[in-house]
């Protein structure tokens, strides 16, 4: 799944679908540790964490990361996709 592809700097509902299936098979997708509600969002955005000295994913200087919030109380998750697409 070419996960870094973003069409409009946005992940399509697809790669979303295939993110949560992702999160499911690693068991990820358990309730929220905040207040345990079991409905999380995968936003179609991408956040891309920056290291210092330029140290990345590839030639992007920073880890791309899908972001979950939860449906209830908003608590945010970061998911590098490096992991999640087997991308390294
Ligand atoms: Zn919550």
């Amino acid at each position: 799944m070419p996960i870094i592809d973003l069409t409009g700097g946005r992940l399509t509902e697809e790669q979303r679908q295939t993110l949560a299936s992702e999160l499911g098979k690693r068991s990820a997708a358990l309730p929220c540790p905040r207040c345990a509600n079991p409905y999380f969002t995968i936003m179609d955005g991408v956040h891309n964490l920056g290291l210092s000295g330029g140290v990345g994913y590839r030639d992007f200087g920073a880890i791309p990361a899908a972001v979950t919030i939860c449906n209830r109380c908003g608590f945010i998750a970061l998911h590098a996709l490096t992991v999640l697409t087997g991308e390294r």
